[in-house]
C-alpha cells in the first residue's frame, strides 16, 4: 500500500520543523513528493508539470498558521488546488446537462471504443427519465458493429426510454438526421446520439463524427473516457478535443482500482468540466461528478 500524500510529505518535514514559511527550499523537496504521487495515480505528465508550477507559484511564502507545519501548509495548497483544476470553482452546476435549446436537446456521444459511451447513454437516459420526466429517444450511429447497436436497444429499454433503428447500410449523419427529425414529430425532449469507436484514435472516425456534429449540432458533446486509460487518456482527449467542441467530460469506470489521474490529464487538455462518473456497470452507475472527492482519490 502507498502512503498517502500527507504520510509521505510528513516524512520529509521531519527534518524541518519550526519553519514559520513555506520557501523555496522547503517547498522543493515536497514537491518532489507531490510529483511523484501524482504520477503512480496515472497523471500525464504534461498535467503534472502544470499542476507543480501552479502549487509552487500558490505556496512559496504562504504562512504557515498557528501550528500547522510546512508539510500540512503544502498539502492544504495541493488539496485546494487540485479541487479546483477538477472543477471546484465552476461551481455544482457545471456538472447539469444544458437543456437550454428547442427541444429535443441533442447529445451526441464520444470516445474510443469500450470507454463505455453505450453503457452511458443507458444511464443517461435512465437519470434523466427518473429525475427529470424527460422523454428520451436513443439512436447509435455506429454502422459498423451492429452488436453495438443491438446493446443500445438493451441498454434503452432497460432505462424505459424510445430507441431509433439504425439501418446500417445508412450514413451516420443520414441516421442522426432521421432520428432528429422522427424525435421532433414525436415529440421527444431529448435525444442522445451513440456513435462508433475505434480501437485508436484514426482520422476516418474523426471525420465521421464531426459530420454528425455538424448535421445535428447538438447543445451537449461529451467526451467519454475510461478513466483505467492511465496516461494514454491525454492523447485521446487530446484528438477528441481537437475534432469536437466538447460541451463536457464522462468519466467511466471509477469503481475500478484506478487512483482516476486520467481526470487531471483530461482536464488539462479540453479545460471542459467532468459532469458525470461512472461507478458501476449496471444503470444506476452513473453519478454527478465531485471535483473535490476526486482530488482526495488522486492524491491517495
Ligand atoms: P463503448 O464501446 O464505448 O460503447 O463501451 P460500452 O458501453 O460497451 O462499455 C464497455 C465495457 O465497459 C462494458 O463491459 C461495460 O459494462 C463496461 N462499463 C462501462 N461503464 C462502466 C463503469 O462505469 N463501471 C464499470 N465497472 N464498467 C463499465
Amino acid at each position: 500500500m502507498l502512503d498517502n500524500l500527507t504520510q509521505r510529505l510528513a516524512k520529509v518535514v521531519k527534518t524541518m520543523r519550526g519553519e514559520a514559511r513555506l520557501t523555496e527550499s522547503n517547498t522543493a523537496e515536497m514537491l518532489r513528493e507531490v510529483r511523484l504521487a501524482l504520477l503512480e495515480a496515472d497523471v500525464a505528465l504534461p498535467a503534472v508539470r502544470e499542476f507543480i508550477a501552479k502549487v509552487k507559484e500558490k505556496s512559496v511564502g504562504e504562512e504557515v498558521i498557528g501550528s500547522l507545519t510546512p508539510g500540512q501548509a503544502l498539502v492544504g495548497v495541493v488539496q485546494r488546488e487540485l479541487a479546483s483544476l477538477m472543477g471546484a470553482d465552476l461551481g455544482p452546476e457545471a456538472s447539469q446537462l444544458n437543456f437550454a435549446t428547442q427541444p429535443p436537446a441533442i447529445i451526441l456521444m464520444a470516445g474510443l471504443q469500450g470507454a463505455g459511451k453505450t453503457t452511458t447513454v443507458g444511464k443517461l437516459a435512465k437519470y434523466l427519465r427518473e429525475n427529470t420526466k424527460k422523454k428520451v429517444l436513443t439512436v447509435s450511429a455506429d454502422v459498423y458493429r451492429p452488436a453495438a447497436i443491438g446493446q443500445l436497444e438493451t441498454v434503452t429499454a432497460q432505462a424505459g426510454a424510445d430507441f431509433f433503428p439504425t439501418k446500417t447500410t445508412d450514413k451516420p449523419v443520414d441516421i442522426a438526421l432521421a432520428a432528429l427529425d422522427y424525435a421532433k414529430r414525436h415529440f421527444h425532449d431529448v435525444l442522445i446520439i451513440d456513435t462508433a469507436g475505434r480501437l485508436g484514435i484514426d482520422e476516418a472516425m474523426m471525420q465521421e463524427i464531426s459530420a454528425v456534429h455538424a448535421a445535428v449540432k447538438p447543445i451537449e458533446t461529451l467526451f467519454v473516457v475510461d478513466a483505467m486509460l492511465g496516461q494514454d487518456a491525454i492523447n485521446t482527449a487530446k484528438a477528441f478535443s481537437d475534432a469536437l467542441p466538447l460541451t463536457g467530460i464522462v468519466l467511466t469506470k471509477l469503481d475500478g482500482d484506478s487512483r482516476g489521474g486520467a481526470a487531471l490529464s483530461v482536464r488539462h487538455i479540453t479545460g471542459k468540466p467532468i459532469k458525470f462518473a461512472g461507478v458501476a456497470e449496471k444503470l444506476d452507475g452513473l453519478e454527478a461528478f465531485d471535483p473535490s472527492r476526486m482530488a482526495n482519490r488522486i492524491l491517495g
